[in-house]
């Protein structure tokens, strides 16, 4: 009992700007919209639980967006966002919170800050407003001409999260259901409660447009860093009439000796992206003692590197392998083998290379014994926090 709790508002069902999904569950840089503020609520330590509204209809992609983490079971929103809030607040009562931040899942780049920031204003407040001073000189408009300047010093720009004492909002949003108001502010205000103003965030702004989703992603970009990593990786010949190389069958005097189909280039490829990672080899995701893993074609390999990339938020920048060996001849191969590497960890094309190299018959590649590959991978990751 007691605590501080968390709603974010997802129920919207309205703005369809393509995709077939409600833009709460859009994604932006490969995660859905809701995910990101979901995961800074669940992840703050003054925050207890997070209960997130949706639409029972939306259930599939709640649970891919809420996918591993530490969210309560969802609640079932109304027909307008005032519904929405009642309705989580209504959910939460059994668990008697003091304090509970109520939050757009349309702000996905609300900061921990903030939320501490709003959490201690209730301290000594009854309501906590995230918002931002209004910087432009305001117009009033008559006719398409302007008929005066308004005086912009106490006007702010109201964001959320907004913070409350639980029992007083759930008491304001019973006493006005129906009515209709844009924020729970503005339903605190008319309940006579104190709401304190927090300074926001410029970056918490609401993605609504296009517009809004491409300046999310330019955002998000410069917080990614980049990762670089290597792979390498030997098979030796054997009996057989072909061989497997980045994916390609390539016919050939003799195979390659593996546990898998052998495919060298796979391999290597595969290490790179784990290694961008820091993520273990392709031994420890797939150990040769696993009988699951024998003969199994390669490309199974390289998407699982590349899902545990998307899966941190991640994206494959580009890939580029060599293949040493005497024969077989790669070049015949090589347009099929960008192709197939491109789809496999999906990618464009241009982003793909692939190149062969001999040894000048030195070593074991120049003797024939067998075919080495190495890689380079380089990958956008977010900046850890
Ligand atoms: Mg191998």
């Amino acid at each position: 009992m007691g605590g501080c709790y968390a709603i974010i508002v997802a129920a919207g069902r309205g703005h369809r700007a393509g995709g077939g999904r409600p833009k709460q569950y859009r994604a932006l840089a490969g995660r859905p919209l809701l995910r990101y503020s979901a995961a800074t609520f669940a992840g703050h330590d003054m925050i207890d639980g997070v209960r997130v509204v949706i639409h029972p209809d939306d259930r599939a992609f709640f649970d891919e967006a809420t996918d591993g983490l530490a969210v309560m079971e969802w609640a079932a929103g109304g027909p307008e966002r005032q519904d929405s809030v009642r309705l989580g607040l209504e959910s939460l009562q059994p668990l008697s919170p003091d304090r509970v931040l109520i939050h757009d899942a349309a702000r996905p780049f609300v900061s921990a800050g903030l939320i501490t920031r709003a959490i201690r204003t209730l301290n000594d407040a009854d309501g906590a407003l995230a918002a931002l001073p209004v910087v432009d000189t305001l117009k009033r408009e008559a006719r398409g001409t302007v008929a005066g300047t308004v005086d912009r010093s106490h006007l702010w720009r109201a964001q959320t999260p907004q913070g409350f004492r639980f029992e007083q909002i759930l008491a304001a949003h019973r006493d006005c259901a129906g009515e209709a108001l844009t924020d729970d502010a503005a339903v605190a205000e008319k309940a006579g409660m104190e709401v304190r103003l927090v300074p926001g965030d410029e970056d918490n702004f609401k993605v609504t447009t296009a517009e809004d989703f491409a300046r999310a992603e330019a955002l998000l970009a410069g917080r990614m860093v980049p990762r670089v990593g290597y792979g390498y990786d030997v098979h030796r010949f054997g009996p057989g009439d072909h061989v497997w190389l980045c994916g390609v069958k390539v016919a050939h005097e003799q195979g390659l000796v593996g546990h898998s189909d052998a495919d060298a280039g796979l391999h290597a490829l595969t290490d790179a992206v784990l290694g961008a990672l820091a993520d273990g080899d392709i031994g420890t995701h797939f150990p040769p003692s696993d009988p699951q893993w024998k003969d199994t074609a390669s490309d199974a390999f390289l998407r699982h590197a590349a899902s545990r990339v998307a899966a941190r938020g991640g994206r494959i920048v580009n890939l580029d392998a060599t293949l040493i060996c005497e024969a077989p001849r790669i070049g015949p191969h090589r347009d099929a083998m960008v192709t197939r590497v491109a789809d496999i960890a999906g990618l464009p094309e241009s982003r793909v290379s692939i190149k062969a190299t001999t040894t000048e018959r030195l070593g074991f590649t120049g003797r024939g014994e067998g075919i080495a590959c190495q890689a380079v991978a380089t990958l956008l990751l977010p900046m850890e926090s």
